[in-house]
């Protein structure tokens, strides 16, 4: 086993895929690109003097097309990460593994980053599988390794930034002005960045992604997988066919070789597949000179056995739907009626009541306060009682809040002693700022 090989006691064989054209890695090369300009440029951009989108852990924010979320709005980060799982569980059940194939930023960078850059140095498939085996230790063989791994090592740390980008200033961070905690943080981006394209790679889709694991559970006959057509293909022969009882594969192997993650989708549909679409488009290329159309191709279970054509609404996708319309309407309403000032309130540790030499009775509390507005401005925020007698005294510090700021003061009330008092006794605290107001419960006791 090797350094950071998936299982011991398994031998790794390493990959070796063939470089592929055609349409469908034309269409990969657009989306790919789409979503890297998404990844490099998102980091830059901002409205009204707020990022975009950023996750500012050491605040607790969270910041997304204008709207800013705090730690006190986490049925809105749920709803959210919900909304983002039931969206992919509704792609998986219609279109497979399109996520790994065309977005995952595994195979994005891979493909368009690191494999690249590989042949560049190292050459092509089969130069690269020479010098590995029979070139392995000369000066050629270790200078080009040393070229590759830095430029691995370029890479690794410009992605480990980018992604760090996301939670910091990226001014700030590319400028050498950011925190330790930002440069750790993009050292261990970097870092498992490099360790997972410069060595881990299909690995890490055949036994680290949960994503890949779920499949079955996602999938039903009706989704797209990359399968080979068998009846068509089958039996499979070296060169040209020479008899009707021969299938139409003419065991090129080319599949074979462009599959990034080492496998023959001739042998059936594997865990291990991203369905990339290499082996679609070697094929595609392979039987357009024998005038026949692709062996290997998108298709459903459904298909393959001589099924109708794929139902788009079927239970399972209108289940996902149907919460998924039901989890934004829950979002909408609480965006709706959600209050830029967030309040809770909780006792003073210590003594429920306490009787002071006059004989009033104070309870203390501690109000903690958050401006969720997005408004830039300060706000005066003041607080009142409502529900208690008319001779409660409430001492409150006036607090001054900035934009996503949270503070925490205390508040004490003060009662004379009146017999006739219940031992507790409900009431709200009114926290307005010139905008809003909002209350909140609690109790005030004289007694056990
Ligand atoms: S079998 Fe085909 S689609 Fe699946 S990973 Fe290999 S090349 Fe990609
Ligand atoms: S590329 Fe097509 S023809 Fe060649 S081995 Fe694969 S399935 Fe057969």
């Amino acid at each position: 086993m090797g350094f950071l090989d998936a299982r011991p006691g398994f031998h790794r064989t390493w990959v070796y895929p063939l470089q592929v054209k055609g349409r469908f890695q034309s269409l990969r090369r657009w989306t790919m690109g789409a979503l890297q300009a998404f990844f490099f440029i998102m980091p830059w951009l901002s409205f009204n003097g707020r990022r975009l989108l950023m996750l500012d852990v050491a605040e607790r924010k969270l910041h997304i097309a204008g709207l800013l979320f705090t730690s006190t709005d986490n049925e809105f980060i749920l709803l959210l990460l919900l909304l983002g799982a039931f969206g992919l569980f509704l792609v998986t059940s219609l279109f497979g593994r399109v996520w790994c194939g065309y977005a995952c930023p595994q195979t994005v960078f891979l493909e368009q980053w690191f494999m690249p850059v590989e042949r560049w140095i190292e050459g092509g498939r089969g130069v690269r599988m020479r010098r590995d085996t029979k070139g392995k230790g000369t000066f050629d063989w270790w200078w080009r390794k040393v070229a590759k791994f830095s430029a691995f090592a370029v890479m690794s740390a410009v992605l480990g930034m980018t992604l760090t980008s996301f939670f910091d200033d990226p001014k700030a961070l590319w400028t050498g002005q950011a925190s330790w905690v930002a440069y750790g943080a993009a050292f261990v981006f970097g870092g498992g960045a490099f360790a997972d394209y410069a060595w881990f790679r299909d690995q890490f889709c055949s036994y680290l992604c949960p994503y890949a694991r779920f499949q079955g559970a996602l999938t039903d006959g009706e989704s797209w997988v990359i399968s080979y057509d068998v009846p068509r293909g089958e039996p499979r022969h070296k060169g040209k066919r020479k008899s009707p009882e021969q299938g139409a594969c003419i065991e090129c192997n080319k599949c074979v070789a462009v599959c990034p993650q080492g496998i023959d989708i001739r042998d059936g549909y594997q865990l291990e597949c991203t369905s990339c679409t290499r082996c679609v488009d070697a094929c595609e290329g392979v039987m357009a000179k024998m005038g026949e159309p692709t062996l290997v191709r998108y298709s459903t279970e459904v298909e393959d056995s001589g099924g109708s054509k794929v139902r788009f609404f079927r239970p399972r996708t209108m289940v996902y739907i149907a919460i998924m319309v039901v989890l934004s309407t829950i979002f909408g309403l609480l965006l709706m009626g959600r209050h830029e000032l967030a309040a809770t309130v909780s006792r003073a540790p210590g003594a429920m009541y306490q009787v002071d030499l006059e004989g009033n009775t104070r309870n203390t509390y501690m109000l903690q306060v958050e401006n969720r507005s997005t408004s830039g401005d300060d706000v005066q925020v003041t607080v009142s009682v409502d529900g208690l007698p008319e001779s409660a005294e409430l001492i409150a510090i006036p607090m001054l809040l900035s934009e996503g700021e949270s503070k925490t003061i205390p508040l004490v009330i003060t009662m004379p002693v009146d017999g006739e008092r219940v031992r507790t006794l409900p009431f709200e605290f009114v926290v307005s700022t010139p905008e809003d107001s909002v209350s909140v419960g609690a109790s005030f006791k004289s007694g056990n």
